[in-house]
């Protein structure tokens, strides 16, 4: 399955027991879509792709601005007003050719998002919003695709992954809410959303070569400013909007 340039490239994290040639062979078969292209995404989508994920979809609407490259490590200077899928795609191109990349610029909605999920085996989430969260959570509860969440604001970051059928979903995390005005964007931090997002890789790589992902059902908080790292249960809500109808085998 792999070639002697794979396996060459893979070889020091094939080294570990649980990943392998049968585990290396998993991860080149997988499928990540991945919701964002920003601080999150670039560091996601970086690991993943340098990892050997078979197959990565890459999902924002917005454009590079100069703003952004404190922390979206995989722009530069020069792509300030190109596509943000466009760019990851042309950078993960060159990282890894053994990976497939697809740049698709849209926003997600409820009208799109089953077709921008179709056909993966995880969902990860680097988006900056709560409301494309939710959306990519119906999703994700409705096609019961694994969905590993990330989130930062300033020194602050915390991750979790939902799996339907067996986790509390992100709606019993965060209810959904009335639309709100959008405030101001958060403050920032390029370190933050490296380390979620690093977390999030961790527990994407667990899933497509079939570990149990460690952040499943907890919720993982992190400050950058004490250095603390703090691991939350999290409850499902027997009144879920989104998963309540969805056959739980964990919950009594
Ligand atoms: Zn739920």
């Amino acid at each position: 399955m792999l070639t002697t340039e794979e396996t060459r490239r893979y070889s020091r994290q094939m080294q570990l027991p649980e990943i392998g040639l049968k585990g290396q062979t998993k991860i080149a078969a997988g499928r990540v879509v991945i919701a964002g292209l920003g601080g999150l995404g670039s560091i996601g989508a970086y690991y993943l792709a340098a990892a050997g994920v078979g197959h990565l979809r890459l999902v924002d609407r917005d454009r590079v601005a100069l703003d952004n490259l404190n922390r979206q490590i995989l722009h530069a200077s020069a792509d300030i007003g190109r596509s943000k899928a466009a760019s990851a795609a042309e950078k993960l191109t060159r990282l890894n050719p053994h990976c497939r990349f697809e740049a698709i610029e849209t926003d997600i909605g409820y009208g799109n998002v089953e077709a921008l999920i179709e056909g993966c085996n995880v969902i990860f989430d680097a988006t900056d919003n709560r409301a494309t969260r939710q959306v990519l959570n119906s999703a994700s509860v409705k096609k019961r695709v694994p969905f590993v969440y990330g989130g930062i604001s300033g020194w602050e970051g915390t991750a979790s992954t939902f799996i339907p059928g067996q986790t509390p979903c992100f709606s019993c995390l965060f209810p959904p809410m009335a639309e709100t005005v959008e405030a101001e964007p958060p403050p920032a931090l390029g370190p933050t959303a490296g380390l979620v997002a690093s977390l999030q890789c961790l527990d994407t790589l667990r899933l497509l070569i079939g570990l149990v992902p460690r952040l499943a059902g907890r919720l993982q908080q992190f400050s950058g400013s004490t250095m603390e790292f703090r691991t939350l249960p999290i409850d499902r809500n027997p009144h879920c909007p989104v998963c309540s109808r969805l056959q739980c085998p964990s919950s009594p």
